[in-house]
């Protein structure tokens, strides 16, 4: 795996694109997306792998499946997304069912469950066949579920600190349902923390945190407190940033 390059995170949009072969989440629009593809070249990407079916991450799903390009995306959320699509389109949306193996051309996928408030949501393990290396994808999720016994990057969601939340909470910014919904649906920054207690393995080169909160988290600090504790590469991804991955980028 060379590099990843975020073309948007939060709740404005989510998508980034791996290696100019795979587009996680699509929640931009088709323009964006085709404009950041390098050589604004479509053909080369083998899939598009989608969370669920909110639109921060799937707003493209149909333009891109128009295009010709495989979604990827469990049953439920294909569901969700393609019903209105003529048949022509909707053959372009490849069902998923979680731990099952699929495969591209490049890589090796497994969706794996998340917990949010939509349809079967789901995180990604993606393998690139040629390296064996492992790129975890989790967002939207209040705990991510993945086990492997090899990750080597990780793009996961740190929306938002159980103390920023409540002290929010407490001075009115955000309100009752927000604050419950956030708890269930969303990943906070000491829910990744135990995640990584447990389930890093040695071969953990790169951490990207995506989908960072406005008001709720504070990218500094996570970058800072996670460096601190785990001795791995951490980085913030907003817009247009490129991360590189491997030696040979
Ligand atoms: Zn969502
Ligand atoms: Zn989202």
């Amino acid at each position: 795996m060379k590099f990843i390059k975020c073309l948007g995170s939060g709740s404005s949009g989510n998508c980034f694109i791996l290696d100019n072969k795979l587009i996680l989440d699509a929640g931009l629009s088709f323009k964006k997306i085709k404009d950041g593809i390098s050589y604004d070249n479509l053909a080369n990407i083998e899939a598009c792998l989608v969370t669920h079916c909110h639109g921060d991450h799937s707003k493209s799903v149909h333009k891109l499946a128009s295009y010709q390009t495989k979604i990827y995306g469990t049953k439920g959320t294909n569901d969700a997304l393609k019903f209105d699509l003529h048949e022509y389109i909707q053959k372009n949306f490849i069902d998923m069912t979680y731990y099952q193996l699929y495969e591209t051309e490049s890589y090796y996928i497994i969706a794996f469950e998340a917990v949010h408030d939509c349809i079967e949501p789901s995180g990604f393990l993606i393998q690139e066949k040629s390296t064996g290396e492992v790129l975890l994808f989790a967002t939207d999720t209040a705990v991510i579920k993945a086990k492997a016994k090899r990750i080597d990057f990780m793009l996961v969601e740190a929306n938002y600190r159980d103390a920023e939340l409540f002290k929010n909470y407490e001075s009115g910014i955000i309100d009752k349902a927000r604050l419950t919904r956030v708890m269930d649906t969303h990943l906070s920054f000491e829910g990744l923390q135990k995640y990584l207690r447990v389930a890093r393995t040695p071969h953990l080169k790169k951490i990207m945190l995506m989908h960072l909160s406005n008001e709720n988290s504070n990218e500094r600090e996570f970058v800072e407190e996670l460096e601190n504790e785990f001795f791995i590469d951490t980085i913030g991804m907003a817009k247009n940033k490129i991360v590189r991955l491997g030696r040979d980028w």
